[in-house]
Order: C-alpha cells, then sequence, then structure tokens
C-alpha cells in the first residue's frame, strides 16, 4: 500500500524531473492554484493547493494565488477574501503573486483579435441551443455554422461591436474555427466569448462579453509563464483545446497535466451543492463545522498541519477513487494526540458527594498535561467533597463488562483516589440525581497501598470549582456513503448531526484557555468555538472522538 502511496506522489514529481533533466524549462518550477471565487474552498482545494504550493516548494520553485474570475454573476468579494484567508491559514505563501484573470481581459482580447485576424475565429449568431444542437454527437459530426465563412474584417467589426454593448446576452458569440468534425467534442468550434451584461466584481461595468474558461485559463498560465498547470482529470479532453489555443497564437505554453480529484465518503464537494445548504439553512454559513470547507475544518478544530499531512498521505493518481474520511479524521487524531494538552471535563454532569470528605474543603491533586508530550508539564486540579462525573459512568445494574461505576462498586478518580458508591439519590420521578460514595484518603494519586485493583478510571470535576460550558458534539452531516449519488442530497442529511449539551462542567484550567485545542480525557478532541464564546461564555466543538466509532458501526452493518 504504502508502495503504491509513494510512487503515485511521484508521478507528477517524476514529470518535473525529466523536465529538469532535458531542461525543457530551465529548470524552473513554476504551478498556480487557479480557484474561481463563486464558493468557500473545500478539501479538495485543499488538495489542490498541497499539491501546487508542494510542489513549487519541493523544486525550489513558485506557485500563484489566481482567481479565475471569469464569471461575474456567480462571482464575489466575499469568496475572494475567505480563499485568501484559507490558503494562507494552511501555511502556504504566494508572495506577490496574487493574480485575477479579470486584469487580464485587455490582453485576453487583444489576443482574440490576433485570432480573428489569423481568420482561426469568427462570430456567431446561433443561440446557444443552435450551437449545441449543431455540435453533433460522439457518432455524429456536428454541423457548420453559417456565420463560420464571415471574413476577418466583418469578424473584427462584429467582435468590436459586442465589446461595446450593441448586442444583448446571447445574441452572439465568438467562436474558434477549428473542425465540426473533431472526434473530441470540444474542438468543435467552442466558443471563446459571450456577451453578458453583468457588473464584475472588480472590473465593474468595464466588459459586458466575458472569456469562456478554456479560452481564459491557457492564456493565464502562459501570462504568468507557470510550467506545470495541474488540473482535475475532468479537464482531460480539454487539454488539446488549451493547446490549440495556444498553438495558434504562437505564445508562450505551459504543459497542462491532470490528477484524480480527491473524493471523499460521506462528504459532498461541489461548492454549488455546499451553497444550496447553506442559501437553505440546513447549516450554519459556509464555515459549519460539520461542512468540509476549509473554513468549517478549521471551526471544526482541524490543524493545517493535519490536513497537509492527509493531502500527502491519499497520494496523487491518474485513477478516480472515493477516500475513506476515516483517514482524514485519523490525520487528526495522530496530530492532535501529540500536542492537544489534556483536561477532564464533564460533558453530562452526575453529582456525586463523597460523605467522609471534610466539607468547605479542598486539595490540589497533580495531572500531567501530556503524555504523549514530556515538555507539556504538569498542572493542578482542585478536588473536595461534591463533585461531578459523567452520567454514563453511572449504572445502577451494570452489565459483567462495565468496569465503571455502580452500586457497591470502587473505580479510579483520575489523578485523585479510589471511591465507592454505596447510596444512590433520586427525584420523585425515580431519576438518579446524585450519588453518594466514600474515598478511601491512602489511595491518593490513584493507587491503593494494599495491591487492591480497580478496573475502570473515570474523570470528574470539583463542582465548586468547574467552569460551565456548553459543548457541540458533531457527527457526520450525511447518512450514506455517497451522498451525491443520490439526486437529493438534502434528503440525506443526519439529522442528527449536531448535539448540543448545554451543562458541561470542565476543570477551572478551562476558565481562561490557553490552547485552542484539547483532549477531554476519554471524550475527544475539542476546539474553542472562538465565533460563539465569549467572555465567561465558553462553547467548544467536538473536532473528533479518540477512536472512530463509525468503523465499528459500519462493520455491524449500519448504513
Ligand atoms: P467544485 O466543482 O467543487 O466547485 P471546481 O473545480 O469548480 O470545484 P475551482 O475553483 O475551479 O473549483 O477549483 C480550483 C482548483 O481546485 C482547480 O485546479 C481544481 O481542479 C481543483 N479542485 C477542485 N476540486 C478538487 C478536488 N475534489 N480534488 C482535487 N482538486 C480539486
Ligand atoms: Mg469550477
Amino acid at each position: 500500500m504504502k508502495d503504491i502511496q509513494q510512487d503515485s506522489v511521484n508521478f507528477i514529481q517524476k514529470i518535473i524531473d525529466e523536465d529538469n533533466s532535458s531542461g525543457k524549462w530551465g529548470n524552473r518550477v513554476h504551478t498556480r492554484f487557479p480557484p474561481e471565487p463563486n464558493g468557500y474552498l473545500h478539501i479538495g482545494h485543499a488538495k489542490s493547493i498541497c499539491l501546487n504550493f508542494g510542489l513549487a516548494d519541493k523544486n525550489n520553485g513558485k506557485c500563484n494565488l489566481r482567481f479565475d474570475d471569469t464569471n461575474p454573476v456567480k462571482e464575489e468579494e466575499e469568496y475572494v477574501n475567505s480563499i485568501i484567508e484559507d490558503v494562507k491559514w494552511l501555511g502556504f505563501d504566494w508572495e506577490d503573486r496574487l493574480f485575477y484573470a479579470s486584469d487580464y481581459f485587455d490582453q485576453m482580447y487583444a489576443q482574440a483579435v490576433t485570432l480573428i485576424e489569423r481568420g482561426n475565429a469568427y462570430v456567431c449568431n446561433l443561440s446557444g441551443d443552435d450551437i449545441r444542437t449543431s455540435r453533433g454527437t460522439l457518432k455524429e459530426p456536428g454541423t457548420e455554422s453559417p456565420f463560420r465563412e464571415r471574413s476577418p474584417e466583418e469578424n473584427l467589426n462584429l467582435f468590436s461591436r459586442m465589446k461595446n454593448g450593441e448586442f444583448a446576452n446571447g445574441e452572439k458569440v465568438l467562436r474558434a474555427k477549428i473542425d465540426m468534425a473533431h472526434p473530441n467534442l470540444n474542438m468543435r468550434d467552442p466558443v471563446i466569448y459571450r456577451i453578458l451584461h453583468a457588473s464584475h466584481h472588480r472590473s465593474g461595468d468595464k466588459w459586458c462579453i466575458y472569456p469562456m474558461y478554456d479560452w481564459a485559463h491557457g492564456l493565464e498560465d502562459s501570462f504568468e509563464k507557470i510550467t506545470h498547470s495541474i488540473c482535475t482529470l475532468e479537464f482531460e479532453d480539454h487539454r488539446p483545446l488549451y493547446d490549440w489555443y495556444l498553438d495558434q497564437l504562437n505564445v508562450y505554453h505551459p504543459q497542462q497535466i491532470e490528477f484524480a480529484r480527491l473524493n471523499l465518503n460521506f462528504t459532498i464537494m461541489s461548492k454549488r451543492k455546499l451553497k444550496k445548504l447553506v442559501d437553505e439553512n440546513h447549516v450554519d454559513g459556509w464555515d459549519d463545522p460539520r461542512m468540509p470547507t476549509i473554513s468549517g475544518l478549521r471551526r471544526r478544530g482541524y490543524t493545517p498541519e493535519s490536513i497537509r499531512n492527509f493531502s500527502e498521505n491519499v497520494g496523487i493518481t491518474k485513477r478516480e477513487s472515493i477516500i475513506d474520511v476515516i483517514r482524514l479524521e485519523n490525520a487528526l487524531r495522530d496530530d492532535l494526540n501529540k500536542r492537544a494538552p489534556r483536561v477532564m471535563v464533564v460533558l453530562d454532569p452526575l453529582k456525586v458527594v463523597i460523605t467522609n470528605y471534610p466539607e468547605g474543603e479542598s486539595e490540589l491533586l497533580e495531572a500531567i498535561n501530556n503524555p504523549e508530550d514530556s515538555d507539556a508539564g504538569k498542572r493542578d486540579v482542585p478536588f473536595s467533597r461534591e463533585l461531578f462525573i459523567e452520567q454514563s459512568d453511572f449504572m445502577e445494574d451494570p452489565p459483567r463488562k462495565f468496569f465503571r461505576l455502580g452500586p457497591g462498586r470502587e473505580v479510579r478518580l483520575r489523578y485523585a483516589y479510589f471511591i465507592t458508591c454505596n447510596e444512590v439519590i433520586r427525584n420523585e420521578n425515580g431519576k438518579v440525581v446524585e450519588l453518594h460514595c466514600t474515598y478511601d484518603p491512602k489511595t491518593k494519586g490513584g493507587s491503593a497501598p494494599d495491591g487492591r485493583k480497580v478496573k475502570g478510571t473515570i474523570q470528574w470535576v470539583s463542582s465548586h470549582h468547574a467552569v460551565d460550558a456548553i459543548v457541540r458534539l458533531y457527527d457526520r452531516l450525511f447518512l450514506s456513503e455517497n451522498p451525491d449519488e443520490k439526486d437529493d442530497y438534502i434528503q440525506n442529511l443526519n439529522p442528527e448531526s449536531c448535539k448540543i449539551l448545554t451543562k458541561s462542567k470542565c476543570e477551572p484550567s478551562l476558565k481562561t484557555p490557553k490552547k485552542l485545542t484539547y483532549q477531554f480525557e476519554r471524550n475527544g478532541y475539542f476546539v474553542l468555538d472562538e465565533k460563539d464564546s465569549s467572555d465567561g461564555n465558553l462553547v467548544f466543538n467536538r473536532a473528533v472522538s479518540l477512536r472512530d466509532s463509525w468503523a465499528k458501526f459500519i462493520k455491524q452493518g449500519g448504513k
């Protein structure tokens, strides 16, 4: 497995190595990440970012951040800003090379004029529908447009009138004159420019014609002297067109290289579909911690390192596959295990009174901050007569393998003492509301001098010292492994993807959290939600549980 991954990581690097030895680019490596600012970036984009910036870094090259902002109708400033923030957060630096396709509109127009002058493009009056139907099929050649033989003079005249706003949307387009019988449908006189009377978030009302992706993208790469233009597999069939444009214009010509996009199970990744979740309020914005967006993952508690490691780990291939989202979660566990301080938090509290502990007194007990990090040190945790433990750590009638607290049973309180449960107090409805226990003062620190053992160790918080918190437990946003497969992915949303606990009790060190991410012992990794927390009002999101609970669930046939 490892070897296959190693190999696949190298397939683009191999091309770079070959280019370097043949001197193709004079040892230059210059890549770019070219998002369209029509939504927030998702984990798939993160893979492309890591790949493009990563290859540049490894090869002493450069990587540009370029906004492919050629569609004014769907693009917005908010998206531009979020993309800039996300790429920076992932840890990459484009230095002074932040570009916008819209800054090249004049140059692109000039190149279109050149193409017309050479007799390689024409203005076509056919409607969008007519262009589509006359394109033919994979088996049938297309039919030539009646406007195909217009002279360059007439085309130049019409094209400049298109630019000047003399025609309505859809009335005319500029098309490349290639071959209506070409086996590749993308080569059957594709549209280069369309008329769109729309205001652009950067160029305002200057333009009412906008370039199509295939035309714009190759030129952007060419203007920026990109060497390796890396994109996802669906553009493989567009490469002949990419090459044709640059060859006809006889301009600097980068190499387009395709790789398989990242797909994750239980996740959708199209910006359009994610936008629908936001617009219809199925989630709390683009940065909802359940979203696969980079901003959502950040708010969920993901670290840049975990995302970069994941990207590196899944490798680069030419073959489509679906990656198990557990690998993403494991990348976070691996990272946080090393660096997240451990603290004791009781998510769903049950009161415990230690009846033989003196009233009004307390003491400090020593706790280890992170057993995986010897530099993380220790802290003191207060212990007193009244404590909270997890509701789920007590059972009145425990099954054989339940090693936690029950009537007459003894457990270890983490970093504290052994306690034994003597009495169960209920409210008028019969619900257990309090336990009366005794502690063994000789077991301080968690071991008994007489060598007696207990099987369970549970976390606790001193009630007088506890800090209140709201804790959100997140689960998968979708129920099925491939929500995209179903037409209506909205129907597939997991109704239990967010559980909010409002009574959680934290140890006092969390009163002023020194870090953003913690391991709540036995409950998982949690991140302080900076957006929803305020002074004296803590909100934590669970990033991941300590172990994957879904693997077991799926094995048992759950879906
Ligand atoms: P979406 O369909 O999700 O909206 P897109 O491809 O339209 O994505 P762009 O903004 O055009 O989004 O993408 C910017 C770059 O990110 C492109 O180079 C694209 O190939 C790459 N990219 C997008 N999705 C993925 C993915 N799932 N895996 C890897 N790279 C991706
Ligand atoms: Mg796109």
